[in-house]
């Protein structure tokens, strides 16, 4: 009898117990699978910040904070900014982030690599064309000859003072420069990086055309990028399942205006002065430093589909998707199982690349 009375007892705490726990778990599940998304204006660009689990809102906080000091840091017009002072210094030097210093360094690298196709210091003939203030101008030949003489990226000194941390930049008095190419891409790095030290493991941010993941997918699946078609803003030729990287796109579609049907877009090339001519329609970089891919995707898209092949097989670390203007997807060898093409991708058919 009393045997029994134990046993009951015992049974009823076991299924109390047992019921706590379901209880626990079903919370911790219903924790990790919360989403949260906020959309965001910066940088020119509307950004789409998402983060899961019972850290994203602290998370997106964290995020929206960076995003927002980044862009009141690089801002080329903003007389607050280190950018303002850089390119206001005459030739005196300036104390710089590390923030900076790191996208300087990654695009003293791509600069280095590529023959100087992306450029920082292009800055003046951006804003000449009118892509700073939207009074888009074609200039004189004059005009470009001038600012093309005001490139300086290869003169610029960057000094580490590794006792403080500080870095300070100089470069020369006529040159002036802008992060246009790297800032997105740097600012996804980052804001993905602080929703990491709030605790999330598991987000996605979209700042124009920079997508940048951290973990994976709440329910341990790939993401899925949309791979923007470039004559169509609603539609898409395709979809890469990605882990944990950086995936940027740049093509002249993302900005542009045209004069007597001559379209001119946002990517100058820094040997000629005018927006690139290229074989391409746009470049995606998949590459999981997102400063790197931003980076790479501006210099790819100016040097073309054959130099562009070539600099990824001579240096690696990245995987691209080149859109051709015949039409054509190409495909680096490792992006080979990762991408699918839309049933809407109509005249464009995927070619692999060695
Ligand atoms: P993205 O969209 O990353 O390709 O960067 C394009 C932006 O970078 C432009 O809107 C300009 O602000 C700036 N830019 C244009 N051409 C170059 C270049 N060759 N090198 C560096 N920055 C550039
Ligand atoms: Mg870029």
């Amino acid at each position: 009898m009393r045997h029994t009375k134990i046993f009951s007892e015992w049974m009823k705490r076991a299924a109390a117990l047992l019921l706590c726990l379901c209880m626990a778990l079903s919370l911790a599940a219903c924790g990790e699978n919360r989403k949260v998304t906020r959309e965001i204006y910066a940088m020119d660009t509307v950004m789409t910040l998402t983060a899961y689990g019972s850290n994203a809102d602290a998370g997106l906080d964290a995020a929206e904070s960076v995003i927002f000091a980044m862009e009141a840091m690089l801002d080329p017009e903003l007389p607050t900014s280190t950018v303002y002072a850089i390119n206001h210094a005459d030739g005196s030097s300036v104390v710089v982030s590390a923030q900076i210093a790191r996208m300087l360094t990654t695009a003293k690298t791509v600069y280095d690599q590529s023959g100087g196709a992306l450029d920082p210091t292009v800055y003046p003939l951006v804003k000449r064309w009118g892509f700073v203030d939207q009074k888009y101008y074609k200039p004189s030949e004059a005009e470009i000859a001038e600012d093309l003489s005001r490139l300086c990226f290869d003169q610029m000194t960057l000094t580490s003072f590794p006792s403080s941390g500080s870095y300070s930049l100089t470069i020369p008095a006529y040159g002036q420069l802008s992060f246009g190419a790297v800032a997105k891409g740097s600012a996804a790095e980052n804001a993905i990086d602080a929703m990491r030290q709030a605790g999330v493991q598991s987000g996605i941010i979209s700042l124009g055309g920079n997508v940048q993941t951290l973990g994976l997918k709440p329910d341990g699946s790939l993401w899925k990028v949309a791979i923007q078609d470039p004559e169509n803003p609603d539609g898409y030729v395709g979809v890469i399942s990605v882990g944990e990287t950086a995936v940027v796109t740049s093509g002249p579609y993302q900005r542009n205006f045209v004069i007597k049907g001559v379209v001119y877009h946002h990517i100058i090339n820094p040997a000629t002065g005018h927006p690139s001519g290229s074989s391409l329609r746009s470049v995606t970089i998949v590459c999981e430093d997102g400063t790197m891919a931003d980076c790479l995707s501006t210099a790819m898209f100016v040097l073309g589909e054959t130099k562009a092949l070539n600099y990824w097989r001579q240096y690696g670390g990245f995987e691209m998707i080149l859109i051709t203007n015949d039409d054509r997807i190409v495909l680096t060898s490792g992006l080979l199982e990762d991408f699918t093409l839309s049933p809407d991708a109509g005249k464009y058919h995927v070619v692999y690349s060695e």
